[in-house]
């Protein structure tokens, strides 16, 4: 840069006012980093609740008053402003009043891990935007292809699991039309993906944006647990040809959503084997059990898959987003690859000394260096701590799942093989379309309340609360105390009259112990605190 522009004060002045990350603001990005830590670090120490409660309208209100065209108010207020909004309003995972959905706690280093590639922006698309990370990431879809039993295997960090799956039925889908392109469409009118009703909604979802016509996901039968029945998948393998249509992948889900039940695996290779049949894995929930010492069996036949997806950020305690897809034969992910003169030209590609380019693999361009969180959480704690913390929620899903057995008021609602589980309320005398309404109501309250966290589902027509358990650290006496507000609620509103009406009653109105957490907050505060 010539001296005249650097001293042209309209050049110059831009420049410092930026809040751009550079040699000139590296000390201010500390201080500004470090205030937002130690705030952080203040929340985890003293936030009971998984939220603060707060009503839906008061949030809109707080949201809707910040000024997002004023002149800027500065690095440390703004930050300021947003830890009051929200971190202070947030739902935390980490608390074992949360048991909502699939999220889970996260690992220390792989939350450092997280503001560095931040920081450093790395873009895993082409070798020169990431160079040693993509180095990383690739030794990261071997290791995690080592767990699942390949021997060759080739892959690509993802978003989340519905990227993954919907990357690995394109790829079924492409292998499937393979070789003559002139008659794609009436070949791709044929296709079936055949999988149960309990595999995630992402794999109809994927059907649909992969151009596969409407009835393309045909559903196999189950046991009563909700596992694939292998019978009914021969027999929907069979069916399927005869109709004439053609089988472009059977998907097995390794940790169902809902029950977090394991499809037999090895069943369903032998089945696909027989059938020259693509096999694709959905182990999001399940990939965990790659590290346990104790539970990996569950896995047994994942090695013959074609395909798996592995959320790290579910089972392996990653921040979001942190998922695979890993393939066993590396030139099935071939299809994937579009060239660019700017990014990948084809004619480099064919080269011997090829740069590796990740985005050859992947549906994204720019790509967060993902990788490095977990790379970080498997040096500091090895793969078998990290299974362990698998193991321990499931061992505490079987204590709650054993402790429903003989409780007069809680049913449980069957089996799981990793973390999840199911209930109703329903003591006797309350009869079943009661408890079905209650199954709604009483997540809300608990939601509203901001003190604990349950989830709600239909399982076989029969709606269900539902505890998705993630953390290793909570113990069966927490679990006893989310269920004691389940409880509190429920008897609210078999005493009131909130079940004849629509409406979810105000939570402070059914149970005194079901206030928000932030109008025991405010009373607190009134009280001096
Ligand atoms: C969570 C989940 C997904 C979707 O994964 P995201 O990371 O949320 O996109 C897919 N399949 C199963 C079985 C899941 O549990």
């Amino acid at each position: 840069m010539g001296t005249e522009e650097s001293s042209s004060t309209a050049t110059a002045g831009v420049g410092r006012c930026t809040s751009l990350l550079s040699a000139r603001t590296a000390e201010r990005y500390a201080q500004v980093v470090h205030e937002v830590v130690d705030d952080l670090a203040e929340r985890f120490r003293t936030v009971s609740s998984p939220s603060s409660g707060a009503a839906r309208h008061e949030l809109r209100e707080r949201v809707d008053a910040v000024d997002l065209d004023g002149d800027g108010v500065g690095e440390r207020a703004a930050l300021a402003e947003a830890g009051d909004l929200y971190a202070r309003h947030a739902v935390w995972f980490h608390l074992p009043a949360y048991a909502a959905h699939l999220n889970c706690p996260v690992a220390v280093p792989a939350v450092a891990a997280e503001s560095m590639l931040a920081a450093i922006n790395t873009s895993v698309d082409t070798y020169d935007q990431s160079a040693v990370a993509t180095l990383m990431e690739r030794r990261l879809i071997a290791w995690t292809g080592e767990r699942i039993g390949f021997a060759d295997a080739d892959g690509v960090f993802t978003s989340g699991g519905t990227q993954s799956n919907l990357q690995a039925l394109f790829l079924a889908r492409e292998a499937a039309l393979r070789g003559d392109r002139s008659a794609r469409g009436e070949r791709m009118a044929r296709l079936r993906v055949l999988t149960t009703a309990a595999s995630h909604f992402s794999v109809a979802r994927s059907a649909l944006l992969l151009g596969l016509p409407d009835d393309a996901v045909v559903s196999v039968g189950t046991d009563a647990d909700g596992r694939m029945a292998p019978s009914a998948l021969a027999s929907a393998l069979r069916e399927t040809t005869d109709a004439g249509d053609v089988v472009m992948a059977v998907v097995v889900t390794a940790g169902t959503t809902d029950r977090g039940v394991i499809d037999p695996i090895a069943p369903a290779a032998d089945l696909c084997d027989a059938a020259g049949v693509w096999l694709h894995v959905d182990a999001a929930y399940g990939g965990g059990l790659l590290v346990s010492p104790t539970r990996r069996g569950l896995l047994d036949g994942i090695e013959r898959a074609r395909s798996v997806t592995v959320d790290f950020h579910k089972t392996f305690f990653q921040p979001v987003s942190s998922s695979a897809l890993v393939v066993r034969d590396p030139q099935d992910l071939l299809a994937t690859a579009w060239h660019a003169d700017y990014l990948n030209p084809e004619v480099e590609a064919a080269e011997d000394d090829a740069e590796p380019n990740q985005v050859d693999r992947s549906l994204q361009t720019t790509r967060r260096f993902d990788a490095l969180k977990l790379w970080t959480t498997l040096r500091a704690i090895g793969p078998d701590r990290l299974g362990a913390m698998v193991d321990a929620v499931c061992d505490l899903a079987a204590r709650v799942r054993e402790a429903m057995d003989d409780d007069p008021e809680l049913r449980p609602v069957g089996a799981t093989d990793l973390s999840t589980v199911l209930f109703r309320y329903q003591p006797d005398g309350v009869d079943d379309a009661t408890a079905d309404r209650l199954v709604p109501l009483v997540r809300r309250i608990l939601f509203q309340s901001g003190r604990a966290m349950v989830a709600r589902t239909v399982i076989d027509g029969v709606p269900c609360l539902k505890l998705t358990l993630l953390n290793p650290d909570a113990t069966v006496d927490d679990i006893a105390e989310v269920l004691e507000l389940v409880r509190s609620a429920a008897h609210g509103l078999l005493a009131g009259d909130e079940l004849t009406t629509r409406d979810t009653p105000p939570c402070r109105d059914v149970h005194p112990r079901l206030r928000r957490t932030s109008e025991l907050d405010a009373t607190a505060e009134g009280a001096g605190r």
